[in-house]
């Protein structure tokens, strides 16, 4: 089976994407698997609804841990260190866990053999049936990182599950920017839909996230969301997408009714209405999701 991967992402936050997520996954008849990768700010749950299955925890990559027994204070640790992220206090190297990066150059260069490697619990991976579909999600703790392997790990499992259970398509709502989860949500994938909107900085944040789907070699299109906001903007943006051969899928209006069944935590499919199906075959026809 030749499973699709559309990821949908935007250059910032706000941008209505979870919304859209959900509301193209409501329009596509085939089997498939949802995915929020957003896993700073986890928002399609909430409109989904799951009935939890499975959750798993998340530890990211191990980092230093000194014992504090052992150790001499000889400071070996803490000039080796490239991270800055061991130093000497009151005679006894102490690791600063933001910092450390597991590196284990501390650990050869430690005379008395007293630094070892442990793993800190960042966040949860979990698994739960929607209306839609199976959805994988996760929340990375306060404070946690390796936010890009968390999100490598949940499209995993995702992927996982379609290859077993015969889905032909996964959608997975990206996280906003252009930093690690994105990358990590984006790479591999067969199509990205960039939504933007018609806002002073719409330019350069679609700028950024266009840019990463090239540098990454992932096809991608266009949304502009709420395009009447500004009906000069959104011409600005057209033309920019123009210009640089990008192409634009589709636009949706900013519709009182739309925000109201988003505010009451339902997906907008109906107040959508007819551009929403065609948003979706326009996707489907484009790039390496073309049958
Ligand atoms: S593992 Fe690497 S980054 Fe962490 S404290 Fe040791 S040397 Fe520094
Ligand atoms: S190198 Fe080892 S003994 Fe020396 S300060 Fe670091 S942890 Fe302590």
């Amino acid at each position: 089976m030749n499973i699709r991967e559309v990821v949908i992402i935007s250059g910032k936050g706000g941008t209505g994407k979870t919304t859209l997520t959900a509301s193209l996954a409501s329009v596509a008849e085939e089997r498939r698997i949802l995915a929020d990768a957003d896993v700073d700010a986890p928002n399609l749950a909430l409109l989904l609804n799951p009935r939890e299955t499975g959750r798993q925890p998340f530890f990211g990559m191990p980092i230093s841990e000194v014992d504090r027994e052992q150790c001499t204070g000889c400071a070996i640790c803490e000039k080796a260190c490239r991270y800055n992220a061991i130093h000497v206090r009151d005679g006894k190297a102490v690791v600063d866990e933001g910092f450390c990066e597991g590196c284990r150059v501390c650990l050869h260069v430690c005379p008395e053999r007293c630094i070892s490697l442990k793993t800190i619990e960042r966040g949860i991976i979990r698994r739960g049936n929607t209306a839609l579909g199976p959805l994988w999600h996760a929340r990375l703790y306060p404070g946690g990182e390796n936010t890009g392997l968390m999100v490598a790990l949940l499209r995993k499992e995702a992927r996982k599950e379609a290859e077993a259970s015969g889905a032909s398509l996964i959608i997975t709502d990206g996280p906003p920017g252009i930093g690690c989860p994105v990358t990590s949500s984006v790479t591999g994938g067969d199509f990205a839909v960039i939504v933007s909107e018609p806002s002073r900085s719409a330019l350069s944040d679609l700028r950024r996230a266009a840019g990463l789907c090239g540098i990454l070699a992932v096809p991608f299109g266009i949304v502009i969301n709420r395009w009447n906001l500004s009906e000069e903007l959104t011409e600005t943006i057209k033309e920019t997408c123009g210009n640089e051969g990008w192409p634009v899928l589709g636009t949706i209006p900013f519709e009182e009714k739309i925000a109201e069944a988003v505010g009451a935590g339902r997906i907008p499919t109906v107040e959508m209405g007819d551009a929403l199906p065609a948003l979706w075959h326009g996707i489907q026809k484009t790039g390496r999701l073309k049958r």
